[in-house]
Parts: structure tokens; C-alpha cells; sequence
């Protein structure tokens, strides 16, 4: 049998009561598949805070260092709105992410056929469902170039700098290739090479990736055009990779097509297998506790962990068929109720899911 090492996070709000789900269902793919999923329970965010004083403590990151992959919930709540924006539950994410060498975040928006209602889109562009992945860069670019204030003939100013090394770009677009060799093997790389120096190093750098995956289509497209072909005809995406600005800026768009926040998966992946798995949105305070939250986004990354950091395709299917089972049989959390359907709360999506794998 084999034994698969997982940090847990629960995090603040909702966090404790997706993660929960979301161990249940890994601890059911274990009973079906013959796999052990050892947990080790760490602190960060709020609770870090009430418990250590940091919102990120020493003993969490070694935790996660030592562990095959890490599961969060979620940080952050009303309770520690008030300190300042370095001591704030959210830095631990930030920390996270440095600490690991978390540079490639994956965001998959997936229109299921059951929640189409929910898409803004017309029908008849998203006839047969949308199943598109962002690669964003997560620890370069402009969000961690060089920045200042200076004066200018205009007055003070303030600048930030874009920047990329050709090892940046590269390891982003092998993950980015990798990942379309999986899926439909086609790459559409989002850049600003008629105006960034950045973005033409990025799109050489991608061009010569792509000769290492003959099978893979690549295409160029600059992020403004990017941005309108996401609502005109999103079908034309498979694997989309991008820098970490407009990754920001694409996956949120993307994410929307999908309907719910309670519905989005993501991952963030470091050097080899080790990645970093948790749902896109936040603690959600206002339902904290109630037995409200949809688990389905952590579920969701539960299902990615085993994909991309243990190579277990078929339990990684499974997890997914479970979900859309049961919102095929009508049943939804209150986040989904727009349209009509079966309430059911956290736990009880939880135990059906269970009962559907
Ligand atoms: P949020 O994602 O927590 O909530 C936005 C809205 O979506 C709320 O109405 C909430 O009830 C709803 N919602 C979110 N997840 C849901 C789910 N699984 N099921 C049903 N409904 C759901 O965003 P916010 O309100 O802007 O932020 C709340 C706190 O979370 C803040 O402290 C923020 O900093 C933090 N945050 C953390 C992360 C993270 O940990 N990765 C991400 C975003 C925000």
C-alpha cells in the first residue's frame, strides 16, 4: 500500500469545514484504491495567529516541506481585519508560496453541464461545456520586480518593473506543455510582445519549449485579444500559460464563465511533484459555521492533488464524476440555488459524494 505524506491547513472560517470534506473523500479513494493518506494538521492564517502570535509559524513551513504535497482551506476572517497588512492572516499565503517554490499556480475553470444556467455566457457558446486550465507564473513579473517612488518632470511618480528570466519562462511552459500532453495538447501563450521587451523574451522562450512537444499546438496571442476570445469563443482554449500579471487578471475572467466561486479548484506546484492545493476562494466569515459552504471546490483540488503530485489519474476522474453525479442529481448548496434544486448543506454534499465514488 502505499502511504501519501499531506500537510493539512485548515485555515479561518469555512476553511476547517471544506478540508474536512475534502479529507473524507481522499480517506474513501483510499479505502477503494488501497492507498494511505497520512495527514499532519498545521496552523496558519487567524488561527496561527490566536495560537502563535505569527500568522505563519516555523513549524508550518517544515510541516510542508517534509510533506508529498499541502491541502489548505482558506485564511482570514472579520477578527483580524484591523491589524496592519504585514501582520494580516493572508501573509501566510504569500509565505507559503516563497517557502515552497510555489512558481506555477493552475486554475481550472470547468463549466459543468448541470450548472450552465449559472454561466453569463449565451448558450450557444458554451454548448457542451467549457474546460479550460490557466497556468499563471506565480513568483515573478511585475508583482515582484523592482518598485519605488521617484521624481519626475510631471512630479513624484511611482514605477514597477516587469521582468522575466529565460528560466523562469521556461520551467513555467514545460509545466504549462507537460499539462497539455494530458489534456487536449494544445497551448495558447498570452504575452504583450508588440509592446513588452518582457513578453518578447517570454514568447521566444515558450517557442523554443514547444519543440520538445511536437504533439502540442502552440499559439501566440496578445492578452487584450486574450481577454476578448475568453467570452467571444472560450471553446478555442485548452491550456492557457501566462505571466503573472495577466494570469491574475485572465483566470479571474475565466472563473466567471464557471458560475459559482464555491465550484473553482486551483494548485500551485513547485520544482518535481510537490504542489500546493486549495479552493480559490476566500473564508467566507458570513457563513462561517452554518454548515453553508460548498466543499466541492476543495474536493475539487483534493482531486488535482492526486493528478498532479501522486499521478493518480483515475481516482482523480473518480473524485470529479462523484461531484458531477451529484449535482446531476439535482442536489445543491445554497451558493447553487439560483436556479432551483435540492438544498443540501456541507456535510450532506460531503456524503454524497462519498457515496457516489
Ligand atoms: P470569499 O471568497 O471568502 O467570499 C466571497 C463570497 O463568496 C461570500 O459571500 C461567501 O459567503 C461566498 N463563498 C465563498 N466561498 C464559498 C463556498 N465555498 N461556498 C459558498 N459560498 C462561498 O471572499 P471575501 O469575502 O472577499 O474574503 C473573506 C476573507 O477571506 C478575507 O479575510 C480575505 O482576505 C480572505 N481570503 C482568503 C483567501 C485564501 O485563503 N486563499 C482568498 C481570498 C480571500
Amino acid at each position: 500500500m502505499m502511504n501519501y505524506k499531506i500537510a493539512v491547513v485548515p485555515g479561518d472560517g469555512i476553511g476547517p469545514e471544506v478540508t474536512t470534506q475534502a479529507l473524507r473523500v481522499l480517506d474513501r479513494i483510499g479505502e477503494k484504491y488501497n492507498h494511505h493518506f497520512e495527514y499532519t494538521k498545521v496552523l496558519a492564517g487567524g488561527a496561527a495567529i490566536d495560537a502563535t502570535g505569527g500568522c505563519l509559524p516555523r513549524e508550518t513551513v517544515e510541516v510542508c516541506k517534509a510533506s508529498d504535497a499541502v491541502m489548505l482551506g482558506a485564511v482570514g476572517g472579520w477578527k483580524w481585519d484591523t491589524l496592519p497588512g504585514d501582520e494580516r492572516p493572508e501573509r501566510a499565503l504569500l509565505g507559503l508560496r516563497k517557502e515552497l517554490g510555489l512558481f506555477a499556480n493552475l486554475r481550472p475553470a470547468i463549466l459543468f453541464d448541470e450548472l450552465s444556467q449559472a454561466c453569463p455566457l449565451k448558450p450557444e457558446i458554451t454548448a457542451g461545456g467549457l474546460d479550460i486550465v490557466v497556468v499563471r507564473e506565480l513568483t515573478g513579473g511585475i508583482y515582484f520586480g523592482e518598485k519605488g517612488v521617484k521624481d519626475t518632470d510631471l512630479g513624484p511618480a511611482a514605477y514597477d518593473v516587469e521582468q522575466y528570466a529565460e528560466e523562469e519562462v521556461r520551467r513555467i511552459a514545460i509545466v504549462a506543455f507537460d499539462m497539455a500532453m494530458k489534456r487536449n495538447k494544445k497551448v495558447t501563450s498570452v504575452d504583450k510582445a508588440n509592446v513588452l521587451e518582457s513578453s518578447r523574451l517570454w514568447r521566444r522562450v515558450v517557442a523554443e519549449v514547444a519543440k520538445d512537444y511536437p504533439d502540442v499546438e502552440l499559439n501566440n496571442l496578445y492578452v487584450d485579444n486574450a481577454a476578448m476570445q475568453m467570452i467571444l469563443n472560450p471553446k478555442q482554449f485548452d491550456v492557457i500559460v501566462t505571466s503573472n500579471i495577466f494570469g491574475d487578471i485572465l483566470s479571474d475572467e475565466a472563473s466567471q464563465i464557471t458560475g459559482s466561486i464555491g465550484m473553482l479548484p486551483s494548485a500551485s506546484l513547485a520544482k518535481g511533484n510537490f504542489g500546493m492545493y486549495e479552493p480559490v476562494h476566500g473564508s467566507a466569515p458570513d457563513i462561517a459555521g452554518q454548515d453553508k459552504a460548498n466543499p466541492m471546490a476543495t474536493i475539487l483540488s483534493a482531486a488535482m492533488m492526486l493528478r498532479y503530485t501522486f499521478g493518480l489519474s483515475d481516482e482523480a476522474n473518480d473524485i470529479e464524476a462523484a461531484v458531477k453525479k451529484v449535482l446531476a442529481d439535482g442536489y445543491r448548496t445554497p451558493d447553487l440555488m439560483a436556479n432551483g434544486g435540492k438544498q443540501m448543506g456541507t456535510q450532506e454534499a460531503g456524503d454524497r459524494i462519498l457515496a457516489a465514488i
